[in-house]
């Protein structure tokens, strides 16, 4: 069992990480938590999980919502059909909204919570490996538009994260896979030690060694928690956490839904941002290798899909991280180390997509 602190101010929380959370997850939370709760979920996950976090809310007011599973769900309706349930049921503002799945399900859920009767508690139960590393943690709650992802949307900070890792066991093995590229990701940017840690506990993670894993997840949030700290807004050193996101979002864009899962694309993306950076002689030959190696020990993908120059354009320029009409890229400098650039020749980038392709 760990602990992971958020330091924000009076709205600061904690992550509760390790084996048998859900089964704590009153014990974890009994000085705050509501009366009247009200869990969203989908059926993937409930069909598992429901259950066991019903029997611990016995003495609590509980109703639940199940979401058709998929992000293409993650949408205005989807948020109409919950509010009418929590307004028809008589919800109050002292209520309080339980995410239970994925990051579809805690974005959707967040917003839900950050909008209800403007504004009330919520709680994160994190089920897969990406949504306990990265989307549960840092506030950021969001629906699509079908113009784009994540377009409407607010930061709204959770009153505790549950990370139960015994949940991974569900899991596929790809959604598990997707998860490990954003550790990888924290490693290169932010944390030399845990990137080497990485390299030599990979095979123990494949395997869901419990330690390996709570470590992981553990050292994942605390840089998460750390940068979101410094920089809850995204005005500067949050955007390192993009890292490999503008080349992965072109992927995800560009192939059809489900092809590349998120982590595949961010990985894919990895790559080409720290190839960008050693031909523009910010990382050195040597570290380019460790990434490229760490990512193949976790099976993830190291080469992009082939797809012309214009439409890895067109859709990075449509990433909300495009300022002022320049390309920005978040490079990796060193291992555990990282800098956003702007002022790169489409040419060179160009030639660097093709070389990784
Ligand atoms: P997801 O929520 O779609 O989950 C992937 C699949 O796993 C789904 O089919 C889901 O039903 C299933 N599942 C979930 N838990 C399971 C379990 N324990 N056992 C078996 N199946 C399980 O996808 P995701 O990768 O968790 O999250 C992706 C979403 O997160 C995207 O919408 C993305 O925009 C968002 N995101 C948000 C942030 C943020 O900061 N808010 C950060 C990163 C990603
Ligand atoms: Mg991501």
């Amino acid at each position: 069992m760990a602990e992971v602190q958020v330091s924000l101010g009076e709205r600061s929380y904690t992550i509760h990480i390790g084996n048998e959370q859900l089964a704590n997850f009153r014990t974890t939370n009994a000085h705050k938590l509501n009366k009247q709760l009200f869990i969203i979920t989908n059926p993937t996950v409930s069909q598992y999980y429901l259950k066991p976090l019903l029997n611990v809310l016995t003495d609590h007011h509980v109703d639940f919502f199940e979401m058709r599973d998929g992000e293409q769900f993650k949408n205005l309706d989807s948020y109409a059909e919950i509010m009418d349930r929590l307004i028809s049921k008589g919800y109050n503002r002292d209520c309080g909204i339980i995410a239970l799945g994925g990051g579809v399900v805690g974005d959707l859920a967040g917003f839900v919570a950050a909008t209800f009767q403007r504004g009330v508690d919520f709680y994160q139960i994190p089920t897969t490996l990406l949504s306990q590393v990265d989307s549960s943690v840092g506030g950021k709650t969001a629906v699509n538009h079908p113009h784009g992802k994540n377009l409407i949307g607010a930061f709204y900070q959770p009153k505790s994260v549950t990370i139960d890792i015994d949940c991974l066991q569900t899991l596929t093995e790809r959604d598990f896979r997707s998860g490990l590229a954003e550790i990888v990701k924290y490693g290169i940017i932010y944390d030399a030690d845990f990137f080497h840690w990485l390299e030599h506990h990979a095979a123990e993670l494949k395997q869901q060694d419990p330690d390996a894993l709570t470590y992981a997840i553990k050292r994942s949030c605390e840089i998460k928690a750390d940068v979101v700290a410094k920089d809850e807004r995204e005005k500067g050193l949050r955007a390192l956490l993009n890292l490999g996101h503008t080349f992965g979002h072109a992927i995800e864009a560009a192939t059809t839904y489900g092809e590349w899962t998120h982590g595949e694309a961010v990985s894919a993306g990895i790559i080409i941002a720290s190839k960008l950076s050693e031909v523009t002689q910010r990382l050195s030959a040597s570290d380019f290798r460790r990434i490229k190696e760490l990512l193949t020990a976790f099976e993830l993908p190291t080469r992009c899909p082939d797809m012309p120059w214009e439409s890895w354009l067109e859709y990075m320029q449509r990433d909300k991280k495009v300022k002022d009409d320049q390309l920005h890229f978040v490079l990796p400098t060193a291992i555990g180390q990282a800098d956003v650039v702007k002022d790169i020749e489409h040419t060179t980038v160009a030639a660097v997509i093709t070389e990784c392709c």
